[in-house]
Order: C-alpha cells, then structure tokens, then sequence
C-alpha cells in the first residue's frame, strides 16, 4: 500500500473552444475512467473522437503517439461541471478545515486551460471558490450552538514577486517572519458573513488583478491570485481558540514553467520562467517524495502558503487542460506536472 498522502491530484479537461473547433486538429485525450486517460492515443482511435473534419496536417515530429496511460485522483471530463468538482474535491476539505487543518486548492495549467474558469466560474455556472465558501458558511451556521467562527478573507496578488492586495489594490506589501510563520504586512482582513457578499468581493478583487484574466495574452496570465479565508474558531463551552486557513489559488499560466525536456528534468531555469510558480513546483514535489526540507522561502507564493502546504495540510491541485492538438506541449507539460506532484 503506498502512504496516504495529503496532496490529491486531479486533472479537468475544458471542452473545445471556438478556434479548436475551426482548425484541423485532433483530440489527444482520451478519458478512460473517473480516475484515468490517455493521452495521445493511437490514431486509428480517432474516429471515435475525431471531432468533424478529416485531419489534413499533423505535425511530423509528433508523428509517433505517445499513447500515455496516466492516473490521477480523479480525471474530469468535459461533461463534468465546477459543481461535481466541488462536491467530490473540496466539499471534504471544509469538513477538513472545520476539523482544524489547514488547506490549499490550486488551479494550474497553462493560460487558456480552465483554471479561472475552476475557480471563479461565470455568471450562471459559479466556480468552486464561491460553492466551498457557501458550503463552508452552511456548515458554520449547523454548528453555532457549540463553537463561534470569526471569518475574515484576503485576497491577494503575486506580481513578478510584488504582493498587491486586491481588495484594496494597494501593494506592493512586505512579507516578514515572526514565530507564528510568514506575516503580510500591513494586510487587514475582512470580515464576512455571507457566501454572496464573497462573491461580489471576489469580482471585485478579480477585476483588480493585473490585467483581466479572461484575455488570454494578458500579463495577468503571469500573476497568481490567492484567496485566502481566516477563521478562527473559539469553542463556546472551553473557550478554546484555534485557527485555520481555506486558500484558493489560482495559479500564473503555465506554459513559462513548463520545459520538462526528458524524463527526469523537473523545472527547468529559463529566463522568463515564473519564480513563484518554480518554487511551488519544487516545493510539492519535495512534500511528495517525503523530504524534510521544503524551500518555502525561494518565492513569494510559497512564503504565503508556507504554513498551508506539508505538515498536516491537505492540498489538492486541480490541472486544467484543453484535449486539442493545437495545445500539445501545454497539456503534455500539465499532465507530466501533476503526476509529479501526485507521485505514489
Ligand atoms: P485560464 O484561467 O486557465 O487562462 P479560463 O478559465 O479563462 O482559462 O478559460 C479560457 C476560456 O475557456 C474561457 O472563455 C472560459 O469560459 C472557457 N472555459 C474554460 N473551462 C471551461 C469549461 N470547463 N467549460 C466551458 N468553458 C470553459
Ligand atoms: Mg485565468
């Protein structure tokens, strides 16, 4: 049996969008199971998901299929929606957090992929920041009688390594250590008492980020937006205080990071490569093959989250891709990422 781990993995697959559907291309893959897919199947299998038109073009040097078998936690195809994700992935983890352990929920894959999608959702179909935060305020509200919450968020941006705070756009703030872990200075947070007043925050704060993150070659692409909630929960017959911390990150676009030449090489350095995005690579992938020492302190985003990743934590991490061969490298590159960072 391998060890439980506390970072679950698991990959969404976004349909087509309107430009996949108007070239010649083809689905790279294949979803097998609730937890399994390949990717790059044989071609003779195409015709089962070829979608549309005969494929004229294919690139030579992807000539030869891949034909990888990956398994993950769970694999979401494009039928499934943010509400199942919601339900099987991070519903656990407000029992989790009620429990006392910190947790972190990251989207990753590269721009373009789903993430913010995952997370913030639109207008008629909300992401599963807003459905975990309803869920988290219901079941606060189950338990008043016996423990009181006090909840506060914060929202913030990493920026090539500046902290801004999006609520306030104000920034960039300082991080420093004290003995409870790492402080962002000068951060106030809100209170909040309702999952919909979060909602409007969140838009609010989203509109704040760098540029708009539904525009794909925007320079938000490269920012990571990380929303956290704070509670602290006082036990109304001992009064015990404890506290604990819900973040939802949704991470820079991936295809910087990603160069993942040969088996083997993990992150590769490159100029343009996200610092934060490295870090937290390398941290994950450490916790995953069980190492003493993790290097939070290489990056803003892994400073922040230091005392929301290892230990005791639950993680899980959801990685969007897109099946279309026009996005080969990024999918590959995400799906070679996540199966780092489940390593059994
Ligand atoms: P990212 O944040 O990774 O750059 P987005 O979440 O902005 O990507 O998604 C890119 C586009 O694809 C958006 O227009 C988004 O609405 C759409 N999209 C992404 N995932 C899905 C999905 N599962 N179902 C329907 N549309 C999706
Ligand atoms: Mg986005």
């Amino acid at each position: 049996m391998p060890e439980p781990t506390n970072i679950k993995v698991v990959v969404r697959v976004r349909p087509y969008n309107r430009r996949e559907q108007e070239q010649n291309q083809r689905c790279i893959i294949k979803v097998m199971d609730s937890s399994s897919l390949l990717f790059d199947p044989d071609e003779e299998d195409d015709e089962f998901f070829f979608q549309g038109a005969k494929q004229q073009y294919r690139d030579i040097s992807k000539r030869t299929n891949k034909k990888l078998s990956m398994e993950y936690d769970r694999v979401y195809d494009t039928e499934r929606t943010n509400e199942d994700i919601f339900a099987e992935c991070t519903a656990p983890l407000v029992d989790a957090v009620l429990d006392g352990y910190n947790c972190s929920v990251f989207v990753y894959g590269a721009t373009g992929a789903g993430k913010t999608f995952t997370m913030l959702g639109s207008e008629n179909c909300p992401g599963i920041t807003f459905l975990t935060m309803r869920d988290l305020f219901e079941k606060i509200q189950m338990q008043q009688d016996t423990r009181k919450f006090d909840v506060g968020v914060s929202y913030l941006e990493v920026y090539n390594e500046q902290v801004m705070n999006l609520l306030t756009k104000t920034g960039p703030l300082k991080l420093r250590e004290d003995s409870n872990g790492v402080v962002v200075s000068g951060l106030v947070l809100t209170p909040i008492y309702s999952a919909e007043e979060l909602l409007r925050m969140l838009t609010l704060g989203n509109s704040n980020r760098t540029q708009h993150p539904t525009d794909a070659n925007a320079e938000s692409s490269r920012s990571h937006a990380i929303f956290q909630v704070h509670i602290r929960i006082t036990d109304r017959t001992t009064g015990t205080k404890r506290s604990v911390k819900l973040s939802m990150i949704d991470l820079a676009g991936s295809e910087r990071a990603a160069s993942t030449k040969g088996m083997g090489m993990r992150f590769k350095e490159g100029a343009s490569i996200n610092k934060s995005l490295l870090a937290l690579g390398n941290c994950i992938n450490k916790l995953a093959d069980g190492l003493k020492h993790i290097p939070y302190r290489d990056s803003n985003l892994t400073r922040i989250l230091k005392d929301s990743l290892g230990g005791n934590c639950r993680t899980l991490m959801v990685a969007n891709v897109s099946m279309s061969s026009i996005t080969y490298e990024d999918t590959y590159n995400t799906l070679k990422y996540a199966s780092r960072a489940k390593k059994i």
